[in-house]
């Protein structure tokens, strides 16, 4: 009873036609499942239509409108904050909003980020878009900046710039104490587990000793880990073994000539 009420009182707020109300009353009257359940679905389609005729707000407008004013004064990182903030309305937002922003982010260097919202412009709008030609020239200059950046030594593949790992001298490795003989190169043999013997029964069933042929005897042998280094290396935790980190600066890539 109360879930139909709270429904009704839905169904008066995105404002059916007169007609469809008074059918979808008439059903509710008779608490009905069958009807209880079309009305649901009835419901359902019409939020979702709801949602998509959805105009955004006032608010929203106005900043894409201040968005696009800074990119036509080539002001891309004040555009850039602005898009942001259109962003953190959480409302909906106007479509060709995702273009304007994908053409900010490569001006900026955000190649990556570009990608990702002409990629959703282009889901969404399909080759109806307004700025379809507009988009597969950015899609062709993304194209190029992400080579680029794959081919470009100065940068990781985001397209920032890299700088030298200290901790590994740039070897992408460190080398660590053994964990298993600690650093003492020797280990405990793995054969007699420092019994020094091994155990074997014979045909009579009887137990028999015998020295540990791999450490013959002494209980302990090379370990197997570190191969008596007592070292072991690994991938530098600093650098993911890469020899270098990401910086949080744009790489122009000026040692690849443009063409
Ligand atoms: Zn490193
Ligand atoms: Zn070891
Ligand atoms: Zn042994
Ligand atoms: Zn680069």
């Amino acid at each position: 009873m109360k879930m139909n009420n709270s429904l009704l009182k839905r169904i008066d707020l995105i404002n059916l036609s007169n007609s469809y109300a008074s059918f979808s009353s008439l059903l509710m009257k008779r608490y009905n499942i069958i009807a209880f359940l079309m009305i649901l679905v009835c419901f359902t389609s019409f939020t979702v239509v709801n949602a998509q005729t959805t105009k955004p707000n006032k608010k929203v407008m106005e900043l894409f409108k201040e968005a696009k004013q800074q990119m036509g004064e080539g002001n891309y990182e004040s555009a850039n904050i602005t898009f942001r903030k259109m962003l953190a309305t959480r409302s909906v937002l106007p479509t060709e909003m995702s273009y304007y922003f994908a053409q900010t982010l490569f001006q900026i260097g955000q190649f990556r980020n570009s990608q990702n919202f002409l990629n959703k412009y282009l889901d969404l709008n399909g080759k109806g878009a307004e700025f379809y030609n507009e988009s597969i020239a950015l899609q062709d200059k993304l194209d190029r900046k992400l080579n680029k950046a794959f081919y470009c030594s100065l940068c990781d593949l985001n397209g920032y710039k890299i700088t030298p790992c200290e901790t590994c001298k740039m070897t992408g490795k460190i080398q660590k104490t053994c964990p298993y003989c600690r650093g003492q190169s020797l280990a405990r043999c793995t054969l007699c587990n420092g019994k020094t013997v091994t155990v074997k029964k014979n045909v009579f069933g009887e137990f028999e000793y015998r020295t540990c042929q791999q450490c013959k005897g002494k209980g302990y042998s090379t370990c197997e880990l570190c191969h008596g280094t007592g070292l072991l290396e690994t991938n530098c935790p600093d650098c993911d073994g890469k020899g270098h980190q990401s910086t949080n600066e744009i790489c122009t890539h000026p040692n690849l000539e443009e063409e």
